[in-house]
């Protein structure tokens, strides 16, 4: 078994239970979510491909969202430079619109388990422990890039649409 599927195995009776409805997470420079069912059908997705993390998935009704299941955003730009329709644009706020917040009845430290699994892909330094246990995610450093999540071996990382746009 896999460090991971172990640790999910562990963590199971105490794991909440799923998520009721998927969340959409939008890609980052983007303003009016309307315009995304008002452009994206007359577009190939030219956010997705851009993407050299590979984390913009088209939907069925050709809008993109962000999967954060194996990588993060770098905000390297190039989906909002792809983006013929102005949907996406570098003249519009920048991180992608969430919060990452840790899930404290799932979390491996918090029950008393060392892990810094998550600690350590987040460059902005946003992940706080204390005394080595609890972490919890500082908001005012969080760039909501997503780094952070595939990497916790419990599913213990959730994302929070700060826009509450539900499937
Ligand atoms: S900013 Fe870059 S890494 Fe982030 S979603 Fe856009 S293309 Fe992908
Ligand atoms: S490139 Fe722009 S118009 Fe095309 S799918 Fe992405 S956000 Fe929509
Ligand atoms: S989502 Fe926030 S906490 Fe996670 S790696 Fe990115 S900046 Fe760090």
């Amino acid at each position: 078994m896999e460090r991971r599927e172990l640790f999910s195995f562990l963590s199971s009776p105490i794991k909440g239970k799923k998520e009721d409805k998927e969340i959409i997470i939008r890609p980052p420079y983007f303003d009016n979510e309307d315009a995304f069912a008002r452009e994206c059908s007359n577009c190939d997705g030219l956010c997705s491909s851009s993407c050299q993390e590979q984390i913009i998935i088209i939907q069925d009704d050709k809008t993109p969202k962000i999967d954060f299941s194996k990588s993060g955003c770098t905000y390297c730009d190039d989906c909002a430079n792809a983006c013929e329709k102005g949907v996406l644009s570098l003249e519009f706020k920048k991180n992608i619109l969430s919060d990452i917040v840790i899930n404290q009845t799932t979390c491996m430290s918090w029950s008393g388990v060392m892990c810094f699994s998550c600690k350590d892909p987040c460059l902005e330094d946003a992940i706080e422990f204390k005394a080595m246990f609890m972490p919890t995610i500082n908001q005012d450093k969080c760039t909501s890039c997503g780094f952070c999540i595939s990497r916790c071996p419990s599913y213990a990382i959730d994302i929070k649409d700060k826009n509450v746009q539900p499937s």
